[in-house]
């Protein structure tokens, strides 16, 4: 089997990956490249296959690095299945729909800008038609089940621990007599992380294509990160105003309301309202609400124990437009979650606006901000930032909690291969900067004896 990066390869976002014998032809991953113009110009296309002849495409997770493409796949003319677990196909249709809104929304900004310039109209590179026959494609396949995806070549999803839904898919391919086999760790989790189940190690393969993501370092230990946003959370009641809290609608949510919900329960805050501002949060929440089977045994528990259901009235979804700016005459304290989570979008650009010039408000900011981002600028300190055209002073407490990541440290990507070692597999690193997959590689490189390869866009192996 041959196997071709078509992203992720020197970078985090783009994951696609094509795989072929001389049977059959598959995708694993069929990503977005995210941040900056070389981005946007990558993402005009589908990856670079022949969408008649490919056989499927599986999916790793619902995020839209791993499946932003699909429109454009089906656009180019695919119409084989797309398998992932059943949550991943449900997650993914809300992050596909939700991408062709944040593309038109964009797509008529720009425009308008073109046509008073003089410019022409930019065409969509997708429309709702090939986000509907993307989906349409989608068939879901179980966990822990040989399931056969092309002619001579299966599949074998284990928990990946990373978002509801989410896997490490093993390939297997018999050709000629012989069978090969090859891992796709898909992102990994981090061990420990609420709601979903740990990462599963697979123990037997010929090579392994691993994440790196955060290959050169390990995260703040999670309990320090809580017990620390539990203490900022307390002071900001005592405030009495509003705590704004910008995240991602899918995991990040879930996972501070969790977080949220177990310091109610423990009594480490004082139960206040938590309003979830972002109808695609709400629509994620749902969908992990309806997969209790991929749940861990504590968040099993919580549910059992009744107190889930019991807290619910401090849960406060607002779905509407009408209902998220009623929030504005809302008193303190309370905190409102709302998207996006690098403020450079979404509701919460209009919490911000109405709050940051106060000085009871606290903003908790719990993710990644990019370079040029609103968020950013909070996170370092200005005076004053602009929102919609006005320039607003920042009077509120801004606080920054960096321990909160869906992705798995260092240690725990060594963990995960600590399993697979002993077969000495061929070791291909991706989805990571270079400085972090080349640390990873000197790791397994010096414990192991196993050399990484680390590919470039376009490059080929072959097992
Ligand atoms: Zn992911």
């Amino acid at each position: 089997m041959k196997i071709t990066f078509y992203g992720a390869a020197g970078g985090v976002t783009g994951t696609s990956y094509y795989c072929e014998t001389p049977q059959a032809r598959i995708l694993v991953d069929c990503g977005m490249f995210q941040g900056g113009r070389k981005a946007e110009a990558a993402n005009r296309k589908a990856p670079p296959v022949d969408y008649q002849t490919l056989d499927a495409i599986v999916l790793t997770h619902a995020h839209l690095d791993h499946c932003g493409r699909l429109p454009l796949a089906a656009r180019a003319g695919y119409r084989g299945p797309v398998f992932g677990t059943p949550a991943t196909i449900d997650l993914s249709a809300l992050v596909l729909r939700d991408s062709l809104k944040v593309q038109t929304g964009d797509l008529e900004k720009l425009n308008r800008m073109r046509a008073r310039t003089g410019k022409p109209a930019l065409e969509a590179d997708f429309d709702e038609k090939d986000v509907e026959n993307a989906i349409r494609l989608m068939k879901p396949i179980p966990y822990h089940e040989s399931f056969e995806v092309a002619p001579g070549m299966s599949v074998i999803v284990d928990e990946a621990g990373h978002i509801l839904g989410s896997g490490s898919l093993k390939v297997t391919v018999s050709e000629g007599g012989t069978t090969r086999s090859v891992i796709f760790s898909g992102d990994l989790g981090a061990r420990g992380l609420p709601i979903v189940r740990d990462p599963e190690p697979f123990r037997e393969a010929d090579m392994v294509i691993m994440e790196s993501t955060y290959g050169d370092r390990d995260h703040k230990p999670l309990q320090e990160t809580i017990n620390e946003a539990i203490g900022i959370i307390g002071n900001a009641i005592r405030l009495k105003g509003k705590i704004l809290v910008p995240a991602f609608a899918i995991g990040r949510t879930q996972d501070l309301i969790y977080y949220l919900q177990q310091a109610f329960r423990q009594g480490g805050l004082p139960r206040i309202p938590i309003y979830i501002d972002s109808p695609m949060a709400i629509q994620a929440t749902k969908i992990y609400l309806g997969h209790p089977e991929l749940f861990d045994e504590e968040m099993k528990e919580f549910i059992a124990s009744g107190e889930m259901e019991r807290d619910k009235d401090y849960l406060r979804p607002t779905v509407t437009a009408e209902e998220s700016r009623r929030l504005n005459e809302v008193e303190g304290p309370c905190i409102i979650i709302a998207g996006s989570g690098m403020c450079n979008a979404g509701r919460i650009l209009h919490h911000l606006r109405h709050n940051l010039w106060r000085n009871d408000t606290s903003v908790l900011i719990v993710g990644y901000q990019a370079d040029g981002t609103l968020g950013r600028s909070l996170v370092e300190g200005a005076p004053s930032v602009r929102i919609f055209g006005e320039r607003i002073a920042v009077r509120a407490q801004i606080h920054k909690l960096g321990g909160f990541s869906a992705h798995a440290g260092q240690s725990d990507l060594l963990n995960w291969f600590n399993a697979l070692a002993p077969a000495r597999p061929r070791v291909v690193l991706t989805h990571g900067e270079d400085k972090a997959r080349e640390a990873l590689a000197n790791i397994l490189r010096h414990r192991y004896g196993l050399p990484p390869y680390l590919p470039q866009f376009g490059d080929t192996v072959e097992v």
